[in-house]
C-alpha cells in the first residue's frame, strides 16, 4: 500500500486507495481507522528528498522561489467516518441542552488528566473566572499573573474586581519566573494564576512551595496546556484548581469550550452550582432547597453536540500530542544552533509538553540588524507561516478602563488606580523584550507534520539568515 502524504485530505487518500482497490477490501471501520491514522500520524514521507534549494538562492520576499509551497496540516480536524456518528445522534435525538453527553466529556477529561472533577463551561474565560469567585477572590484582592499571556487571564481578575498585578517572566522558558513572585506579594495578595503559556509548563514545582507559604489559592491557566506534563502529572492539576480552553485554535478544539478540573469536591459542587444559576448542587446548598436558589450565579452551560466534538477530538489529542513533541524536539535541534535563534527551553522536571506553540527568540543583531518585523515577513514567503505574538498586556487601555468603573472606584483607595502608577509599578522588562523584539512563534498545526516540514522550516530560516543583507535593502 502506497504510504499517503500526512496532510492528504482524507478524501484524496480513501479516493487513492479505492483506486489501488484497496476500498474494496477494507471493511467501514477498518477504513476509517486508516483515514483518521492518516490525518494526523507522522508517515515517512514518501516525496523524494526537497527539491534542492540553496540558502544562497533569492529570498521569497524579494521574487525568488519559495523553500516550500506545500500546505500544511489543516487546523481543527474533522473526520466524518469517525467523528460524526455520535454527533449526529446528538442531533436527532433533540437534547441539546447540557445532559448525558457532557456529562461522559467531563468524565473522560478528567480521568484523562487523572483529576477528580471536571467541570464543562462555555469558555476557557469563564472557566477562570468560576474558580476564581468560588475562591472567593473579589473586589479588594489581589491576584498574580504573568505578562506574557493571552489576554483572558487578566480579563477574567478583572471580571471578579479583583487587581492583576504582574510579575515578570524568565525570558528562557517564556513562563512566569518563579524568583520574581515573592517581591509581588502584599496582605491583598490572595491567589496566583500560573500560566503554561504555549503550552510549555511553569515551574510548579518552584511556585506552589511559594503559594503554600503565603496562603495563595493556585488556579493554573492551562488553556494552552493540554496533556503538558511536570513529573509524569498533568499540568492543571497541580494546583488548587485548573482551567482549560477548547476554543477553535487550541490543541483539543470544540469551537468554543471550557473546562475547570480539581480535586476539591466542596469548590467543585459550588462551580457546578454557579454555572447553572446558582442552584443546589451536590454539597452546595442541598441544606434548605425548599427555600429555592441558595447561591448567586450565573448561565454558562455547554451543549450536548459541543460534548460531542469534544468527545471526538479526545480520541485524538494523545497521538497528537506525541507528534508535536517529537517533532518540536527535532526542530529544536536543527535550529539551535543557528546564531541568532534561541529556541524554548522546558524545565529539568518537565516530562511531556503541549507545544500548542513552538516559540523561539530572534537576536537581530546575529542578523545582520534585520527587524523582526521583516525577518517574519521573509519567513512566511519562504512558506513557513509566523508570527511575533503577544503584545504587552500590562499598560493597555482596558486595564484604566477597569480602574475607572463605579466598582474599583468604590472598592479601592484612589492610589492604587492611578493608571500611570500602576503601569510603573507594573513594569516587566523581560516581557517588554519578549514582545517589542524577539518572539516568533510557529502555530501548533506546523508540529503535525513530518520530519521533512521540520527540515524545511530549518532550512527556511538558514535562507533568510544567509539573506539578511539583501533583506535589509526592502524599504
Ligand atoms: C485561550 C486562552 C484563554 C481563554 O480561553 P477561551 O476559551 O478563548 O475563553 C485563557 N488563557 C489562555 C492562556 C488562553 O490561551
Amino acid at each position: 500500500m502506497k504510504t499517503p502524504e500526512p496532510n492528504f485530505s482524507r478524501r484524496e487518500f480513501l479516493r487513492r486507495n479505492s483506486l489501488t482497490g484497496l476500498g474494496a477490501v477494507l471493511t467501514p471501520s477498518l477504513l476509517a481507522n486508516a483515514a483518521e491514522k492518516s490525518a494526523f500520524t507522522v508517515l515517512d514521507d514518501p516525496r523524494p528528498a526537497a527539491p534542492a534549494f540553496s540558502v544562497a538562492d533569492a529570498p521569497a520576499l524579494m521574487g525568488g522561489r519559495p523553500v516550500r509551497t506545500k500546505e500544511w496540516p489543516i487546523w481543527p480536524q474533522w473526520i466524518p467516518e469517525t467523528d460524526e456518528k455520535r454527533l449526529l445522534e446528538v442531533m436527532r435525538s433533540g437534547v441539546w441542552s447540557r445532559a448525558a453527553v457532557v456529562s461522559e466529556f467531563e468524565q473522560q477529561w478528567a480521568a484523562t488528566l487523572g483529576s477528580k472533577r471536571c467541570l464543562a463551561v462555555v469558555n476557557g474565560t469563564n472557566a477562570l473566572i468560576t474558580s476564581l469567585a468560588q475562591f472567593d477572590i473579589r473586589g479588594g484582592d489581589e491576584v498574580l499573573i504573568p505578562p506574557y499571556t493571552f489576554i483572558a487571564t487578566v480579563s477574567a481578575v478583572l471580571a471578579t474586581g479583583a487587581m492583576p498585578v504582574f510579575v515578570d517572566i524568565d525570558p528562557n522558558t517564556f513562563q512566569i519566573d518563579p524568583a520574581k513572585i515573592e517581591a509581588k506579594i502584599t496582605p491583598r495578595t490572595k491567589a496566583i494564576i500560573p500560566v503554561h503559556i504555549l503550552g510549555l509548563p511553569a515551574d510548579m514545582t518552584r511556585i506552589l512551595p511559594i503559594a503554600r507559604k503565603h496562603k495563595l489559592v493556585v488556579i493554573e491557566d492551562a488553556c494552552q496546556a493540554h496533556l503538558a506534563e511536570i513529573n509524569h502529572r498533568k499540568v492543571g492539576t497541580l494546583g488548587d484548581a485548573g482551567c482549560f480552553s477548547f476554543q477553535n485554535s487550541k490543541n483539543l478544539a470544540i469551537g468554543e469550550a471550557g473546562a475547570v478540573v480539581s480535586d476539591n469536591s466542596e469548590f467543585m459542587d459550588r462551580c457546578f452550582s454557579y454555572q447553572n444559576f446558582g442552584n443546589a448542587y451536590g454539597s452546595a446548598g442541598s441544606v434548605s432547597v425548599s427555600l429555592g436558589t441558595p447561591y448567586q450565579g450565573t448561565k454558562l452551560r455547554l451543549t450536548e453536540y459541543q460534548a460531542a466534538i469534544g468527545l471526538a477530538q479526545l480520541k485524538r489529542l494523545d497521538a497528537q500530542t506525541t507528534t508535536r513533541n517529537e517533532n518540536a524536539a527535532y526542530l529544536k535541534s536543527k535550529i539551535k544552533d543557528i546564531p541568532g535563534i534561541v529556541p524554548y527551553r522546558l524545565y529539568d522536571d518537565v516530562t511531556r509538553a503541549a507545544f500548542h506553540l513552538f516559540a523561539f527568540r530572534y537576536k537581530k543583531d546575529a542578523f545582520k540588524g534585520l527587524p523582526r518585523e521583516v525577518f517574519i515577513k521573509a519567513l512566511s514567503a519562504e512558506g513557513v507561516p509566523c508570527q511575533k505574538g503577544y503584545a504587552t498586556l500590562n499598560n493597555m487601555p482596558y486595564l484604566n478602563d477597569a480602574f475607572q468603573s463605579k466598582n474599583f472606584r468604590k472598592i479601592y483607595p484612589k492610589e492604587m488606580l492611578d493608571f500611570k502608577s500602576y503601569v510603573e509599578r507594573n513594569r516587566c522588562p523581560e516581557n517588554e523584550r519578549i514582545c517589542n523584539e524577539e518572539a516568533v512563534w510557529l502555530t501548533q498545526n506546523l508540529l503535525l507534520g513530518s520530519r521533512q516540514d521540520m527540515d524545511e522550516i530549518a532550512g527556511a530560516i538558514e535562507k533568510v539568515r544567509a539573506n539578511a543583507e539583501k533583506l535589509l535593502t526592502l524599504k
